[in-house]
């Protein structure tokens, strides 16, 4: 029996790997939350991100398989039609879709899943699996997120204006997330978000746990007669 693996058993467990869950999410388009994903998952083992498809040209530096899948309408339609996907959604006049995710395999190669979708595939998700957790993604103030996109220098004026406008759409359903994230110093966000990554694979671990060491408790007394 190796004493150390026995002793730190379920947290080492809980920190490295996932339990087959999803979470989900969503946040203003500015708000950091791409960053936020990016670190999490440099920190936390046991993350897959779920590679989105979209109808979207690739932005500068953007990689084909790691930061979407680029289709064209055609083929995004084809997809709709099979069934592919487990939800998609119109956002800003493209089309964003999350594949049906394996989610069996998903438990049993310990993985968690993240999902970076918007508010509508957020809802669709919640209501088709049970083992969904919603984060949303603060941005400190509107200002704050005007400077963000103005400084991020991707997209024109008006657009900006659209995604201002989107935002506050958006914060309208941002209290029927389970969680919320105010993201006004990066090195805090990652540390809340890891907690409730953490916080949540506890959560699903419990009953497994509970399970072993109850039995190990019921061959300890058996044994020693008490
Ligand atoms: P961007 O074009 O800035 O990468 O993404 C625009 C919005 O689309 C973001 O809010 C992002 O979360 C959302 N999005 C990305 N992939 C998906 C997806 O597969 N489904 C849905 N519903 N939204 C997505």
């Amino acid at each position: 029996m190796n004493e150390q693996g026995e002793t730190l058993g379920a947290d080492v467990h809980i920190k490295n790997k996932g339990s087959g869950l999803v979470f989900i999410i969503s946040a203003p388009s500015g708000a950091g939350k791409t960053t936020l994903i990016r670190k999490v998952m440099e920190e936390l083992p046991g993350l897959q991100f779920s590679v989105s498809y979209t109808t979207r040209p690739p932005r500068a530096g953007e990689e084909e398989g790691k930061d979407y899948h680029f289709v064209t309408p055609f083929l995004f339609r084809k997809m709709i039609e099979k069934g592919e996907f487990l939800e998609w959604a119109e956002v800003l006049g493209n089309y964003y879709g999350t594949r049906v995710p394996n989610l069996q395999e998903l438990d049993s190669e310990e993985r968690d899943l993240i999902l970076d979708i918007d508010i509508q595939g957020a809802q669709k998700v919640l209501q088709q699996v049970d083992q969904a957790i919603a984060i949303f993604i603060l941005p400190p103030s509107p200002e704050v997120l005007q400077e963000r996109l103005v400084r991020r220098g991707l997209d024109a004026p008006e657009i900006i204006q659209r995604r201002l406008a989107n935002a506050k759409k958006e914060m309208e359903v941002a209290q029927r997330y389970h969680y919320l994230i105010l993201n006004e110093k990066l090195d805090e966000a990652i540390e809340v978000l890891k907690i409730i990554i953490l916080a949540e694979r506890c959560r699903k671990e419990k009953r497994p746990i509970f399970e072993r060491k109850f039995r190990e408790w019921e061959a300890y007394h058996g044994k020693n007669h008490c």
